[in-house]
């Protein structure tokens, strides 16, 4: 069983080599083959230097992707993975606020049978501000919306077995609903409180800006994950609810033009009918395309449209 670590670098010079030093602690103890992937994401100061002499230091272990320029944590982590080969994966940040040391501890809740094991910083040491405070309501927003309750979405520390990781592809800023997407296919969650330290060297590289991100970030996810291979049950439903609200308001306007001979084009409700109606035919009319749209998205990749856990041939486990 191979462990794969993946950490995305953007201007950590001062980090490095004690984020080194305590990974080849904890992997010694660990007796399993280990490999280190850092992405350098377009860092300008001397990461990179650093990470070539570590990659010089220790071929069998470390490898460095190294991007053209900065393309962001989620791109990184995506190109990370990639490029390993372990059937574990181990992401974590590399300013050495998480804590190599929690890693056995993270695999070994794996081994209980997880696909996903997430770090919890219990006790985050961030400004409170800025990131804890919008990042409680974030997780506790995240978690009522997609059903999965956890308590450190922001959290990069955190295990996955290969297969929990494949079926989807990471956009933007969405490293952090990975566990959303792994649940959708049907992976199993844990999660078990982590170390989180203080920055010491270097600045972080987020603020306050992240919270609108994030939260745009979470309809695109609940929409994927629960119409992803459905659109037009999203949109088709809405349609017909607004015709069928147009068509109350049409009912009234022919009773009242009956029973007294209250004119129906003079009433703005008729008026409010007629909008809802094409408001709702609109919307069927945008599922329809939303569906050929995903007949593209699947068809173009190849990408089916279940994830398979293991096949069992002839009597014996294949996968
Ligand atoms: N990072 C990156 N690309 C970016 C921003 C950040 O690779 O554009 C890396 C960064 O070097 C660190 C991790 O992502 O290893 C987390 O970043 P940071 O510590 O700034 O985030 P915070 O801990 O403040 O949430
Ligand atoms: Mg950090």
């Amino acid at each position: 069983m191979k462990l794969s670590l993946i950490i995305p670098v953007y201007n950590e010079e001062g980090n490095l080599d004690n984020l080194f030093c305590a990974i080849e602690k904890t992997m010694k103890g660990l007796k399993r083959s280990w490999e280190v992937i850092f992405v350098d994401d377009g860092s300008v100061d001397k990461s990179l230097s650093i990470l070539q002499g570590l990659a010089e230091q220790d071929p069998k272990h470390v490898s460095v992707v190294v991007f053209r320029r900065n393309y962001g944590q989620t791109a990184a982590l995506a190109a990370g993975i990639d490029h390993s080969n372990g059937d574990t994966i181990i992401l974590m940040d590399a300013d050495m606020q998480n804590d190599p040391a929690d890693i056995p501890m993270l695999l070994a809740k794996l081994d209980e049978g997880y696909d996903l094991v997430s770090g919890w910083r219990i006790e985050r040491k961030d400004n409170a501000i800025t990131r804890n405070f919008p990042s409680r309501v974030g997780n506790w927003l995240i978690s009522r919306v997609t059903g999965v309750h956890l308590h450190d979405y922001g959290c990069t520390l955190k295990a996955y077995r290969r297969g929990a990781l494949e079926g989807f592809r990471l956009y933007g800023e969405m490293h952090r609903f990975i566990p959303v997407y792994a649940a959708s296919v049907g992976a199993k969650i844990a999660e078990i409180p982590v170390n989180h330290y203080p920055r010491i060297s270097g600045k972080t590289k987020y603020g306050l800006e992240r919270t609108v991100k994030v939260i745009l970030d979470l309809f695109t996810v609940k929409f994927l994950v629960a119409f992803g291979a459905k659109p037009i049950y999203l949109f088709g439903g809405t349609g017909l609810g607004l015709m069928a609200v147009s068509a109350v308001i049409f009912v009234i306007l022919v009773l009242r033009r009956i029973f007294s001979a209250v004119s129906v084009m003079g009433s703005p409700l008729f008026q409010m009918s007629a909008m809802f109606f094409i408001l709702g035919f609109q919307s069927m009319l945008m599922g329809l395309i939303a569906e050929l749209l995903v007949r593209t998205y699947h068809e173009s990749q190849r990408k089916p449209t279940y994830t398979v856990r293991s096949i069992i041939r002839g009597g014996k486990k294949r996968q």
